[in-house]
């Protein structure tokens, strides 16, 4: 199987190299030539298999350059003994009779970014070795919280490789904050910087495309890649955990073979919702994909007009994962539902960067109507979502989470739709503590730290904060630097020295 460019179709490379590139060089995203298809005979026996077994079978039908040996080893680096806190890795719980919560936070940094941050460094060590041989790879990456913290600890003493993260100095929670800071690993840089998320991004994006940094880089036998979701070996390993829910729910005896099933999504970058699109056309049986948004809601303003328009206010809310208003990985889709029409998405692509808006065709936007809903659900509606999940239902979902759960219900209310359903959960709770608190239990936060109020949550809820999350109390803090955006190259190359 060969990749293509979302922007030039006679682009053809390999699944290693759209993987080492993570970009293609004309600023297109890389997507496979066709959608591999799966039986339900395949489900069905999947159903049989453990989580490794089933991420071995579906990666190998994308990653066609890599070897059974290559992947086997890749998959249980990423998920084998000791990587998760649960060994069914994805599991399910249930919410309600035929509403299921796929959690995908029992990895290292509690959130759903390690089910695809686990694994990149091994695919990437891998994919670089084949095309890009002898050379070190320097992932850098600009963070609001979650994906740093999960590159991080995904990316620690890899082989070959160094990372380094810059986050806005007061743009992430205190939790976010000491899990970078106190980060262990050789290979591993992280810095604060003066500004916010948008100024890390484009010092990152800036240090990124520079010529002159990259001969440098050249010089000492290295290259730059990508941990963000634009690269596709972050997306890949997040189709299975759709291929695996639906092997769950046969499991419990939901469903049976053949039946549909919803899936809903707390949706920021486009990624996670993406990769259960692939699921479902690879021939997962998914009736509505339900998008769910924050009160940063462009994508369900798209998805119910057809136009993309990011032109409106920025708000910072509770699901700070979601607070974006440039979904990259939308540019994917829209290749996907226009037939591959590189010419459209550039089109598209290039009003969204110029204007900030674009309309899709009736076309395009059809498709999306049939294989899309959409609601969203803002702060005061994702707490209220919060404590009443925990009051009626005993489960304390995460900020994000709720703002699906919530989405879900209206959904559900609105449309009479019955089917079977699985809701994405994205972070354990006690990541987002304060926000969480409040919503059980309106007013305690005052007064209270951090550590605090994990304690009064605890103490409310009766549930555990996992033990990478406690320890850190108390914990110094090994990386206090934080640079002004203009100094960000500096501080990288400091780090390769
Ligand atoms: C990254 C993230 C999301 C958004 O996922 P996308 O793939 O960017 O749509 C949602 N919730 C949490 C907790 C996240 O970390």
């Amino acid at each position: 199987m060969f990749y293509t460019s979302t922007r030039d179709k006679s682009i053809k490379v390999t699944s290693s190299q759209a993987i080492s590139h993570g970009i293609s060089a004309e600023g297109g995203l890389f997507v496979p030539e066709e959608i591999p298809h799966i039986t339900m005979d395949d489900i069905v026996r999947l159903a049989d298999c453990d989580y490794i077994e089933r991420a071995k079978e579906i990666l190998s039908l994308y990653l066609t350059d890599f070897t059974a040996e290559e992947i086997d080893s890749c998959v249980k680096g990423a998920y084998g003994e000791g990587k998760f806190s649960s060994d069914k890795i994805a599991p399910l719980h249930t919410l309600t009779k035929g509403v299921e919560i796929l959690e995908l936070w029992k990895g290292p940094t509690c959130a759903f970014k390690d089910m695809a941050l686990q694994l990149l460094p091994h695919l990437l060590t891998v994919a670089s070795a084949k095309s890009e041989p002898g050379k070190q790879i320097v992932i850098l990456v600009a963070t609001s919280g979650d994906t740093g913290k999960a590159a991080l600890e995904g990316f620690k003493d890899v082989n070959n490789t160094k990372i380094l993260v810059f986050y806005p100095n007061d743009g992430v929670s205190p939790m976010q904050k000491l899990q970078m800071t106190t980060q262990e690993g050789s290979n591993v840089g992280v810095c604060a910087i003066e500004g916010n998320f948008d100024d890390a991004q484009t010092g990152v994006k800036k240090i990124f495309t520079d010529k002159a940094v990259a001969a440098k880089l050249a010089e000492q036998g290295m290259m730059f890649s990508s941990a963000n979701s634009i690269n596709w070996g972050r997306l890949v390993p997040q189709i299975v955990y759709y291929v695996s829910a639906y092997c769950e729910m046969l499991n419990k005896g939901e469903i049976k073979p053949g039946d549909e099933i919803n899936v809903v999504v707390p949706t920021g970058n486009f990624g996670n919702i993406l990769a259960a699109y692939y699921a479902k056309e690879m021939g997962v049986p998914i009736k509505k994909l339900v998008c769910a948004s924050n009160a940063n809601n462009v994508l369900t303003d798209f998805l119910k007009t057809g136009t993309y328009n990011r032109i409106r206010d920025f708000y910072t809310t509770v699901s700070p994962s979601m607070d974006i208003l440039i979904s990259s990985n939308l540019e994917r889709l829209l290749f996907l539902l226009s037939g591959m029409d590189d010419a459209v998405v550039r089109e598209w692509m290039g009003e969204l960067s110029a204007n900030g808006s674009y309309k899709v065709s009736d076309d395009v936007f059809a498709k999306l109507t049939e294989l899309f809903d959409a609601g969203s659900c803002d702060d005061n509606g994702t707490k209220a979502c919060i404590a009443k999940e925990f009051k009626e239902h005993k489960y304390l979902c995460d900020t994000h989470t709720a703002v699906a759960v919530s989405v879900y219900e209206d959904y559900a209310e609105r449309t009479g739709d019955e089917t079977p359903t699985v809701i994405a959960s994205t972070a354990n709770p006690f990541k987002f503590s304060k926000a969480v608190l409040d919503a059980v239990h309106p007013g305690m936060t005052e007064n209270l730290d951090e550590f605090e109020m994990v304690h009064a949550l605890h103490d409310e809820t009766g549930e555990v904060c996992p033990p990478q999350l406690a320890n850190l109390k108390g914990k110094t803090p090994r990386f206090t630097g934080c640079c002004k955006k203009e100094d960000m190259e500096q501080v990288v190359f400091d780090l390769l020295k």
